[in-house]
């Protein structure tokens, strides 16, 4: 397909970006939601996801769930938590065009799913198989998200990318080599979306207004 007619996007990695990180107490961990109760949707999330639709933009997350290699829920749970995040985006008038999940992990505790995989971030097979799939250019799309392997995972693939957080020096003592630094860094998905639109404005040349005010 020639690239005029490929999308662009926003990849959008889904801890820490749409839903908070939950500590497990018992474990003494933070990590994902293990159970429904538990994922909740931030603050900002369904007016940034509306703003990337006006945008023009495929909104696709791309998001490690190790969970159900390590047994701490099934498969049917992420499911649950897709259907969740769709009902509270759709009062807003705001959609997601689509979700990938990888579900390996190299010490898995379920066997099918111990594997060096290609899409574990900062992998980029997600980014990959999106592109294939719904015909995007990654070359003029955008990977956000809280962790150093979603920037690594964006760059690598060659989309500009957008940190959510407060980068810190320690970041940058870790960033090897240093064309991994983020593009763009917002405390976040809303206030990164603002930063798109101004990106997306300054690399066009004009104003880019969505047709409806937001
Ligand atoms: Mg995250
Ligand atoms: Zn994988």
């Amino acid at each position: 397909m020639p690239n005029q007619t490929r999308r662009r996007a926003v990849f959008l990695d889904r801890d820490g970006v749409i839903n908070p990180l939950i500590y497990h107490r018992d474990a003494g961990i933070v990590d994902s939601p293990f159970t429904l109760a538990q994922f909740r949707i931030l603050p900002g999330v369904p007016r940034a996801i509306r703003l990337f639709n006006r945008l023009g933009l495929a909104v696709v997350v791309v998001s490690n769930q190790p969970g159900v290699a390590k047994k701490h829920f099934g498969v049917s749970l992420l499911r649950q938590f897709n259907a969740k995040l769709t009902a509270e985006l759709a009062p807003w008038g705001a959609h997601i065009d689509a979700i990938y999940y990888c579900l390996h992990h190299p010490d898995s505790r379920v066997a099918e799913l111990r594997k060096r995989c290609l899409c574990r971030k900062p992998g980029t097979g997600m980014l990959r198989r999106a592109a294939r799939e719904l015909h995007l250019a990654l070359a003029s799309s955008y990977m956000v998200g809280d962790g150093l392997t979603d920037i690594e995972a964006g760059s690598r693939a060659g989309c500009r990318t957008v940190f959510i957080g407060r980068w810190k020096c320690e970041h940058e003592a870790f960033i090897r080599p240093r064309s991994l630094r983020p593009d763009l860094i917002a405390p976040d998905l809303w206030r990164a979306a603002r930063l798109i639109r101004t990106d997306l404005a300054r690399a066009s040349g004009r104003p880019l207004v969505p047709a409806s005010g937001v």
